[in-house]
């Protein structure tokens, strides 16, 4: 397996791996560790460069798969060969902009379940936009502002934001993770991944995150859509 150096630091910009398999077909290699972000939960895949003897390949996306992360090269670059060492660089101003993304969906999640007691159904997000679906009968265009103000008030109280990767059993043990469908988990999965913005949300999630919340900047909540009499959508954007 692929070690995951953005589930223990998401900041890392730079890393150096050896290939550990080589996909002709999809023209895609597979790394012993790797600080990209496949994707998942949401927020897209990561783009950035391998560096490998004296070429500079770019990445057109890194993917999950059951034996790791395989890292798709631009089709006019070649292929490293396996056991060869890798320079991987992220095109951090766009990863920068989904991480500050990801933690604002999670600033509104955390606010319209404590303000409103909805839960959130699925979402998802482009840098610096992203829109989230809840369970949210009463959700009207008069709260908009109101969820806006409110979002915005968790941003300026600069919650410290906690990455922990638990054991199975203690996850289970949270009743904050399990009102967010942990037990939709495979059984397969010994630790949980958690999210935590410190007082205000903690959920199970893979994806990569700012320290702070203040990072996040001012958000607005640009639309809602109504998805049926409960489903509710919301729309948001951050500054640049
Ligand atoms: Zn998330």
């Amino acid at each position: 397996m692929t070690e995951l150096l953005y589930h223990t630091d998401s900041y890392i910009q730079t890393f150096t791996a050896t290939v550990t398999a080589v996909d002709e077909a999809a023209h895609a290699v597979l790394l012993d560790r790797t600080a990209f972000y496949p994707g998942g939960g949401g927020q897209p895949y990561d783009l950035g460069t391998l560096r490998f003897a004296g070429q500079t390949a770019a990445l057109e996306r890194a993917r999950k798969g059951p034996e790791g992360v395989w890292h798709v090269l631009a089709a006019s670059a070649s292929l490293p060969a396996q056991g060869a060492s890798v320079e991987g660089q992220l095109d951090w101003t766009r990863r920068y902009q989904l991480m500050r993304t990801h933690t604002a969906m999670h600033i509104l999640c955390g606010v319209v379940f404590r303000d409103y007691g909805a839960q959130v159904t699925g979402g998802d997000m482009e840098p610096l936009q992203g829109r989230m679906d809840f369970e949210f009968e009463t959700m009207t265009k008069e709260l908009v502002g109101v969820i806006e103000s409110a979002v915005n008030r968790e941003v300026a109280a600069a919650h410290p934001v906690r990455v922990q990767i638990l054991p199975r059993e203690a996850a289970f043990q949270i009743p904050d993770l399990i009102r967010t469908k942990i037990n939709l988990l495979p059984p397969g999965i010994e630790e949980v991944r958690t999210v935590e913005l410190v007082g205000l949300d903690l959920q199970a999630d893979g994806g990569t995150h700012v320290h702070n919340t203040s990072e996040v900047g001012k958000m607005r909540v640009v639309d809602y859509k109504s998805k049926g009499k409960i489903n509710k959508r919301i729309y948001v954007e951050l500054g640049a």
